[in-house]
């Protein structure tokens, strides 16, 4: 009996490796006390407010959520300096991704994406039968001039994962600006900005400004699933010009963002505190990290982001599985091929010290 067949296109997707669960690890192997430094999560924990909001909007789950999300909307908008007409609310930035490519990819059309980069952005191109031209980055940087040679009449995105996921670096100022200035009208450039709040590099594009004077081709993508540490209620956002915003709205499902996730990003906003100190915990788990590494006779890439690309000159699925037996889990680097690098998530201090006592055990 003949099954029935599935669209070509997307046979060739490779579903989406996440970071393990604790309670998988728990289960699979025994180990009770588990930390997982591996989905760049925010070792804090949500704002104690958005928990609040999380419980309060507990009662009303009886209810539709806003499909507009009138009041985060407002909320953003504010923040940042803009109307809500700018904005628009995905589940995660992931949804996000795919409502660009439902928005702006036809069957053959391509997108340029660095090699190493998050998988999404290929993967939301494959599910509308696109395809993904992968320029490699030098020195784990993008490679913008590259990148820009790669665009064709065939291109209708560009993603810049700024800071880059795994690699932790991002394109300057000068470097963006000149990029933008070779790209076509016709050709939307994506800006990835999942680890904005991380960066202390002075000089990170102000990238909100393309889109404050007007530029219709640049969209800049935000989340609140890191710094904010709301990942398991799936709450990203878009900035871009009216139009693109209004495309975007056209293949968006109505009730997209769930109530409890709209009131929880509201409050997370609000709490400015939560914010500096999960910023703060960061640099200083950073600065740990690289010294440990360094002591260690590790070669890692600076980072700006919460997350740390580091070279364990051994196969790193090796090293990933006998962290695990000790309750650490990371991400292993063949994923991006790079098969003797893990990424880890900077955590608490005792995250890092325990991550590090354990690394330096297997490594031996
Ligand atoms: C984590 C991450 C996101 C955020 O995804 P959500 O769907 O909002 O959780 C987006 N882009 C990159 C590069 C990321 O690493």
């Amino acid at each position: 009996m003949a099954t029935v067949a599935c669209r070509e296109a997307i046979l060739a997707i490779k579903p989406y490796v996440p970071g393990k669960p604790i309670e998988e690890v728990q289960r699979e192997l025994g180990v009770k006390d588990v930390i997982k430094l591996a989905s760049n999560e925010n070792p804090l924990g949500p704002s104690p407010d958005a928990v609040r909001a999380i419980q309060e909007a507990a009662e009303r789950v009886y209810l539709y959520p806003d499909g507009n999300c009138y009041y985060l909307k407002n909320a953003l908008a504010e923040k940042l300096g803009f109307s809500p007409e700018n904005i628009i609310v995905g589940n995660g930035t992931d949804e996000i991704i795919k409502m660009l490519a439902e928005t702006y990819l036809n069957p053959g059309d391509e997108i340029v994406v660095a090699a190493p980069t998050f998988s999404e952005y290929e993967f939301a191109a494959q599910v509308m039968a696109g395809r993904a031209i992968k320029v490699p980055c030098r020195s784990f940087r993008h490679d913008l001039k590259a990148m820009a040679a790669h665009i064709t009449p065939r291109t209708k995105m560009v993603f810049i994962c700024n800071p880059n996921n795994p690699t932790g670096t991002i394109v300057g100022q000068m470097l963006l600006d000149n990029f933008l200035k070779e790209v076509p009208p016709s050709v939307l450039v994506v800006l990835d900005e999942a680890y904005a709040d991380y960066v202390t590099a002075e000089h990170y594009p102000d990238s909100l400004a393309y889109v404050r004077y007007g530029r219709d081709n640049v969209i800049v993508l935000r989340t609140f699933s890191k710094i904010y540490g709301l990942a398991g209620l799936r709450v990203g956002f878009a900035v871009a010009v009216p139009e693109v915003i209004r495309n975007l709205n056209r293949v968006r499902e109505p009730f997209n963002v769930n109530l409890i996730a709209q009131a929880a990003a509201i409050a997370a906003l609000r709490d400015e505190a939560h914010y500096k100190k999960s910023r703060e915990v960061n640099i200083e788990g950073k600065q740990y990290l690289y010294e440990q590494f360094t002591a260690l006779g590790l070669e890692y890439v600076p980072t700006e982001a919460n997350f740390i690309f580091v070279n364990i000159r051994q196969d790193s699925r090796t090293v990933f599985q006998e962290l695990l037996k000790r309750g650490v889990i990371v991400r292993t680097g063949d994923i991006f091929g790079y098969d003797n690098f893990l990424r880890v998530t900077i955590g608490t201090p005792r995250q890092n010290e325990r991550f590090i006592k354990v690394l330096r055990e297997v490594l031996g």
